[in-house]
């Protein structure tokens, strides 16, 4: 909780500069409400969380004391309870072999670190885990993730830059499926620049594992950067329609003044949230709690 709380620490810093600000009266009226609204809404929260939080204060408190300390802890358990419903543990099913994770994700958004970090955490549960470089656009991207094989122990299946990822997938889960690992994490190219053929290239890796493991993936990851902002919802709309998004992680909440928009996300799309990015090291991946972030994020 530590490192989320001061990870987070811009966005609640800023949230409760604002409600302080509009709390300078102290009995509760409609203007207030109107402000507070707003500041919630600028802090990525989503109208609908927003308005929910004002309208709590309005049935409880209008034309009473309130000081900006009892703002935050009804948004504290506002935010808990849009976020509650979706914090969900990945669930690794011991039935599969592999068990198959692809991660999706636009570059930057820090797939390949998270797939380090689930790496390390996997095979400290004892599990046999196995990677493929699936970003076979970037040499830069295979040549981290052989990095991150290195640092975590886990075999790194790996072709030349240029090469199809359709059948470097169709390789690794043959290869996992041989060598009966227990979870394969397959990375892939993130590119928006040219958003069709990402898409048309991630449908035909689903569709080439599927050949190979016809249940599989049974995970497939978006990792979203807190950084974005609001750019975050259309990311999940646009991967969620061609890639079938079965949960999220959210990375870079250390240090970032828009952790907000997770809220907004869990409230517009319900998915799971498995995990959150709270630094660059191996170990800064957790697991999603939501009382913890609403707490963090309510300062
Ligand atoms: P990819 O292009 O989606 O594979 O993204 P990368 O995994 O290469 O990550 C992009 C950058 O973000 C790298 O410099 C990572 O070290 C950094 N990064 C990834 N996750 C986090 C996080 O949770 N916190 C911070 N501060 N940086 C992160």
């Amino acid at each position: 909780f530590g490192r989320l709380a001061s990870g987070l620490k811009r966005s609640s810093d800023n949230l409760a500069s604002s409600i302080t600000s509009v709390f300078t009266k102290r009995k509760l009226d409609a203007a207030m409400l109107d402000e507070l609204e707003d500041v919630l809404i600028q802090a990525d929260l989503g109208v609908d969380t927003a308005m929910a939080i004002t309208e709590t204060l309005r049935r409880d408190r209008f034309d009473k004391d309130v000081t900006d300390e009892d703002v935050r802890a009804v948004l504290a358990a506002e935010v808990e309870k849009v976020l509650a419903p979706v914090a969900t543990p990945l669930a690794i099913d011991a039935g599969k072999r592999p068990f198959v994770i692809l991660m999706i994700g636009v570059n930057g958004s820090g797939k390949t670190t998270t797939i380090g970090k689930l790496a390390q955490k996997l095979t400290a549960e004892g599990k046999s885990v196995m990677l493929a470089a699936g970003d076979t656009f970037r040499a830069a991207a295979i040549e981290q993730l052989q990095v991150w094989g290195q640092r975590t122990g886990a075999p790194v299946i790996a072709k030349p830059a240029g090469a199809d990822a359709s059948g470097l997938a169709f390789d690794a889960v043959t290869q996992a499926k041989a060598e009966g690992r227990d979870v394969l994490i397959i990375d892939t190219a993130g590119r928006l620049q040219n958003r069709d053929e990402l898409m048309n290239e991630l449908e035909k890796v689903i569709r080439v594992i599927k050949k190979v493991e016809p249940e599989a993936p049974h995970a497939t990851l978006l990792t979203l950067d807190a950084t974005t902002g609001q750019n975050a919802l259309k990311q999940v709309e646009i991967f969620g329609q061609r890639a079938g998004v079965t949960g999220l992680v959210m990375t870079k909440l250390d240090g970032t003044a828009r952790g907000g928009i997770l809220v907004a996300i869990a409230q517009k799309f319900g998915l799971p949230v498995h995990f959150i990015g709270v630094g660059e090291g191996v170990a800064d991946l957790e697991p999603f709690e939501a009382s913890d972030f609403a707490k963090a994020i309510a300062g």
